[in-house]
């Protein structure tokens, strides 16, 4: 099975090229042509553990690596490095479940995909005789670049550079990744905000002088990026293996649909979920849970995806998203690739772009709610107070958005960040506030009865090993100074 692109004007390539490549050369997303036959038999994999049912999606969709490549992958992305041994264990309340994504080394969910995708791709360079090194590349606001510094950490034949902006990340996330020791990563604060990094990099990607100085000097970019078909893929197997274990323990038959409810950014969670669908998961409605920087609501709502908005900064800045580049995948799958490249291209233009009826009736399926800051809040709290489970900001915007569509049907949550990622905010929440998250986590620990996971417990006493500070103009000359 080959993958092709979103946009019809790329040629079709193997999922190891297609990882790869991370972009289609026409601009487009990779999709895979067809969706492999698989025996979804509910019964069966209900009793298969999570890197059992990892191996049969990764066999299906990774058609060119080999039966002991994608075994090797699997044991190396699912092993000790989880701190539960089911990797996503289920949280009840009523007849929703909680999915939990957050047991891998930064406690978010993007560990499930960025723990394979270095291992898919090494391993793909290595079947394709690439002789350069992979240069990964990343602008952070915090979730990505510490989790793919976890992942392609020590990975050879790689070589990680984060930037991330002295403005507007976290304590624990900065600690998070100033405190990095694989001998591959290398971290880099800018001054600024998240889109003067972003901006910054972006002039790296562009400079054809500065890629052939890399080439020269064996290194080519490689991306980490969420639209890597690398990344969607692996986030499959949590919803077959979730909904096999919803049949294993009664709360569902084998066949019964459920809602699949996920807090969303930039859509290739809940798209992971449609794809899930299309091998056979069971599923009655995808709810898109979306913040204050509400642009998916609206484009579920009326058929129209417009950018043309103020930016808000919310309490759940993982979906602080204006352009979610994976619903370019689901629009394929709705429409055809010649009216994905118009709407594409209107976006880049005009910054809008409206859908037909067609396309709108095609998507039925796809319900969009929002959350304010102040919903998000008073949900956590009303959570907390009536079953003493504690939701990070992201998770409790799905959680406040399911009601409205809940018919009593089992509605499974994607809960995409422990709460002791955001523990300032969690904390106020509560009724309470510390001065330093360093406190702050003491804290929520105390009050919620549940331990500071071992992840961020020793975070504060790790030895720093990233100082340095730059200005985005520096950023060429520093890249050159820190790799070649
Ligand atoms: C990245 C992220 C999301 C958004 O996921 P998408 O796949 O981009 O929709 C939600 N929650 C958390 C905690 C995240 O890190």
């Amino acid at each position: 099975m080959n993958y092709i692109s979103t946009r019809g004007n790329a040629q079709s390539v193997s999922a190891s090229q297609a990882v790869i490549n991370g972009i289609a050369p026409d601009g487009g997303l990779y999709v895979p042509e067809s969706f492999p036959a698989l025996d979804l038999d509910f019964d069966r994999l209900k009793d298969l553990s999570y890197q059992e049912i990892a191996n049969e999606i990764f066999s299906a969709f990774f058609t060119d690596y080999t039966e002991e490549e994608i075994a090797a992958i699997v044991a190396g992305s699912y092993g000790e490095q989880w701190d539960d041994d089911t990797i996503v264990p289920i949280h009840q309340e009523g007849n929703k479940f909680y999915l939990e994504l957050f047991h891998g080394p930064t406690i978010a969910f993007k560990d499930i995909a960025l723990q394979a995708l270095p291992r898919l791709l090494s391993t793909a360079a290595k079947k394709h005789g690439l002789k350069s090194k992979l240069l990964i590349l990343a602008a952070t606001s915090g979730d990505t670049g510490t989790a793919a510094m976890a992942g392609f950490g020590d990975v050879p034949g790689t070589e990680i550079v984060v930037f991330y902006p002295e403005v507007g990340v976290s304590e624990i996330q900065k600690q998070q990744m100033i405190t990095e020791a694989a001998k591959n990563a290398h971290v880099i604060a800018i001054t600024g905000n998240f889109d003067d990094a972003q901006t910054a990099v972006k002039t790296l990607f562009a400079d054809d002088e500065l890629g052939k100085e890399l080439a020269a000097g064996k290194f080519q970019f490689s991306s980490a990026n969420s639209i890597n078909i690398g990344r969607l893929i692996p986030q499959i197997v949590y919803y077959i293996y979730g909904y096999a274990q919803l049949v294993k323990s009664g709360a569902i038959k084998a066949g019964d649909e459920i809602d699949i409810v996920v807090p969303t950014g930039n859509f290739g969670n809940i798209m992971a979920s449609y794809y899930a669908s299309r091998i056979g998961l069971p599923v009655r409605e995808f709810i898109v849970a979306s913040n204050e920087n509400n642009v998916l609501t609206d484009f579920f709502n009326t058929g129209v995806y417009d950018r043309k908005r103020p930016f808000t900064v919310s309490t759940s800045p993982a979906m602080d998203i204006l352009v979610s580049s994976n619903l370019e995948r689901l629009l394929y799958f709705a429409s055809d690739a010649t009216e994905v490249a118009n709407y594409m291209e209107d976006l880049t233009e005009k910054g809008s772009y409206t859908v037909s009826p067609e396309v709108r009736e095609n998507l039925a399926k796809f319900k969009a709610g929002f959350a304010s800051n102040e919903e998000v809040a008073a949900t956590i709290k009303e959570v907390f107070e009536d079953t003493h489970y504690l939701l990070d900001p992201h998770t409790a915007v799905a959680r406040f958005v399911a009601p409205s569509f809940d018919d009593g049907t089992v509605q499974l949550i994607a809960s995409t960040a422990s709460p002791f990622k955001f523990p300032q905010t969690v904390l106020e929440v509560l009724g309470e506030s510390a001065k330093h998250e360093r406190v702050a986590l003491d804290q929520l620990a105390l009050i919620s009865g549940v331990p500071v996971p071992e992840q961020v417990a020793k975070l504060f006493t790790k030895e720093v090993r990233h100082t340095l500070v730059i200005d985005p103009e520096e950023i060429k000359e520093t890249l050159k100074e820190t790799i070649l």
